[in-house]
């Protein structure tokens, strides 16, 4: 086989999120601006062929796993036939989607006849109120049955992400947890990153995830640690002891997890990120019709990967090594 994707540090890289859109049809406060949020025009976005050219260069490398990502992937017209060409790579094993959900009523079906294994859902409320005030007007029973249109399809396990905010959604630890227990749902709470802009009220809002601990302990329940559900990654996972689904904490900020990081990005518009936050990037489309040329710029771009990326320092209001990225998780894609 070829020689794997690896960077400086030894990290080898099986998986990449690819942003297909900038475009949603949400407005999370965490994510976009409410207004003047500039997207880029069609002719910037990478084609299906593009995206397919470079994981197909990729593959042989070691690439293994793939999450498309936006924006909202499933308001990219015909995403299916994307899912079909990426499910007919050699060597792609975990095929994934990371969604608001609102959508996959209509089209949880023919993803998974296209070759989607599983979907990732975003929820932040049960409360359609606050849902609509942190997602800027969306409606919570819309996701709850992009949920059950999901599980019905089979697009299991199934990962709902909660991002956790001080004084928004931190009293709700609990009614998510108790989705778990009767449903195999995963739950996985995710410290609110910095990206974009490590701005004041990021600060005042994060909340780093030990009070999901203290929930737990607080309601007297018995958790344990649970098996790695399909896709692994960064996530502590563990159960209330009988229940059906699983729980698991994402801890970017306070906890960083670059040790064993083995992730890389590619934006909407064709660049590849190495590291989520920092600023660098490396323009990949002009390069799609030649998969030595797709290769070399990622190598070139893991070169130069950093060991960790330092949203504690944001926190702290310390200096960086880097420049952090100015683009938004919109357009980056989680
Ligand atoms: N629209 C899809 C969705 O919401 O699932 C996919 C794109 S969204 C950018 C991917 C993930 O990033 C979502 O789970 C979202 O909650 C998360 N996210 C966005 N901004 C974030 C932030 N500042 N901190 C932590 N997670 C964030
Ligand atoms: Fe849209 Fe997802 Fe960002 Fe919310 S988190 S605005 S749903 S891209």
């Amino acid at each position: 086989m070829m020689e794997p994707l690896t960077d400086p540090f030894g990290r080898i890289h099986d998986y990449i999120r690819i942003s297909v859109t900038d475009r949603c049809n949400l407005r999370c406060i965490y994510c976009m601006p409410a207004e003047g949020m500039q997207f880029q025009p069609q002719d910037e976005i990478m084609s299906f062929e593009e995206i397919a050219a470079v994981v197909g260069a990729l593959a042989p490398a070691g690439l293994r796993k793939v999450r498309l990502t936006g924006g909202e992937p499933l308001v990219r017209k015909d995403l299916e036939k994307l899912v079909a060409m990426l499910a007919e790579i050699p060597g792609i094993e975990d095929l994934s989607l990371t969604t608001n959900g609102l959508l996959l009523p209509g089209k949880a079906e023919s993803l998974k006849r296209a070759g989607l294994s599983r979907v990732n859902i975003s929820l932040d409320s049960l409360r359609q109120e606050r849902f609509a005030q942190i997602t800027r007007g969306g409606e919570v029973s819309k996701v709850l049955k992009g949920i059950e249109a999901a599980a019905a399809a089979g697009l299991a396990p199934i990962k709902l992400n909660v991002v956790l905010m001080k004084g928004i959604n931190d009293d709700e630890i609990r009614d998510f947890i108790g989705l778990t227990l009767n449903q195999p749902l995963h739950v996985r709470f995710i410290e609110y990153m910095p990206i974009g802009s490590a701005s004041d009220s990021w600060r005042q809002t994060y909340l780093p995830l030990e009070t999901v601990v203290s929930a737990c302990h607080e309601a007297g329940w018995t958790t344990e640690e649970a098996a790695l559900t399909a896709g692994g990654g960064p996530s502590q996972n563990r159960r209330i002891v009988g229940a059906e689904g699983t729980f698991g904490l994402i801890h970017p900020v306070s906890e960083h997890f670059c040790d064993n990081c083995n992730r890389l990005r590619l934006t909407a518009d064709g660049h590849i990120k190495a590291c989520l936050y920092w600023q660098d990037e490396y323009d990949v489309r002009p390069l799609t019709g030649d998969p030595d040329a797709v290769r070399a710029m990622f190598r070139q771009a893991l070169g130069n990967k950093p060991h960790n990326h330092e949203m504690a320092l944001a926190l702290e209001k310390k200096a960086q090594s880097h420049t952090p990225t100015a683009r938004r998780m919109s357009q980056i894609g989680g």
